[in-house]
């Protein structure tokens, strides 16, 4: 049995949840308010490709993020607000979320930046981007920015697999990925890296592949998306051509155990499931519950009396 000092020292969750080490970092609720910068994306420009990552959304994978017609203050007041419908209190950590959000010229990046840590509440800033999308001078900035407020870079991964990043379109690997990770680390960043589960063609031993890989590198977040297949997107054609399955409910529960159990207990765990809008989820649609899948993960933590770093 886990030691209940440590149960306790999480919130009482078997996980350590980015809400709880948020709360022990500032020292009350603080949520993120996802934004669009108005950026692109080189896997959709044309510099790499055009279609974008095969599951990518029309919005650039940044679907609950400020509308992109308005500008910072106004998206950044404007998600303030839904948000605040849910906690009454609490303060910010700006989300650069949608597209690529280090693939634009230095000076762009650093007026973006600045701007958004500068709005009232904010106490940290974290930024979505790809791993062969951080050139030396925007490392400086990042670096610079560090400096000044609490951040964090996500860099997306998904998978270790070659043959499934080829399949989903994505325009870089593993080994930039690596490259990428190593560069931030040297410049003290933390990141938080984002996986999928169920991705066409990968087995549950490819999973938890991936995820062996990643418990044993030195990142200091995950997100552990379940692969949603939405309308509009390059997958919703493949899967149309040729439908592949989704994964069940329990066998997703029972995996992202599986994924805690062997990830280091310093690990912040950002997200254990994926959220997308209910107007363009094709499926699994079982996925729309997500505080049932989450309860379920609880649940299943304690029935198999278990946490995150049991096996580390
Ligand atoms: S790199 Fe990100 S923004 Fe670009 S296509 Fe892929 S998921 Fe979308």
């Amino acid at each position: 049995m886990k030691n209940a000092k440590e149960i306790i020292q999480w919130g009482g969750k078997r996980y350590h949840s980015l809400n709880h080490h948020l709360r022990g970092k500032f020292g009350q609720k603080v949520f993120k308010i996802p934004l669009d910068a108005g950026l692109s994306c080189p896997n959709r420009d044309g510099t790499l490709a055009t279609g974008g990552c095969a599951f990518c959304s029309l919005r650039g994978s940044g679907d609950f993020a400020g509308d992109r017609s308005k500008n910072l203050e106004e998206q950044f007041a404007q998600v303030k607000t839904i948000m605040h419908r849910k906690w009454s209190q609490g303060k910010y950590i700006a989300y650069y979320q949608a597209f690529t959000n280090t693939y634009a010229p230095v000076e762009r990046l650093r007026y973006l930046y600045n701007l958004a840590i500068q709005q009232p509440g904010v106490v940290g800033m974290a930024i979505a981007t790809r791993p062969d999308c951080l050139p030396e001078e925007v490392m400086d900035l990042l670096e610079e920015i560090n400096k000044k407020t609490f951040l964090w870079v996500e860099l997306g991964l998904q998978t270790i697999h070659e043959p499934t990043s080829q399949a989903m379109n994505m325009h870089y690997n593993f080994s930039d990925f690596q490259k990428a990770l190593n560069k931030l680390r040297a410049r003290n960043i933390e990141t938080c890296t984002h996986m999928i589960l169920g991705l066409p063609g990968e087995s549950i031993e490819d999973m938890k592949q991936t995820g062996r890989t990643i418990a044993h590198m030195d990142i200091q977040g995950l997100k552990i998306h379940l692969l949603h297949l939405m309308k509009g997107t390059p997958l919703e054609a493949k899967y149309n051509e040729n439908p592949f399955a989704f994964l069940e409910p329990g066998e997703y529960v029972e995996l992202v155990i599986d994924l805690l159990e062997i990830l280091p207990p310093q690990v912040v765990i950002h997200r254990l499931t994926g959220d997308s809008p209910r107007d363009l989820l094709i499926g699994p649609t079982w996925s729309l519950n997500k505080w049932e899948v989450l309860n379920q993960i609880d649940h299943r933590l304690m029935e198999r009396d278990t946490w995150q770093g049991k096996y580390v």
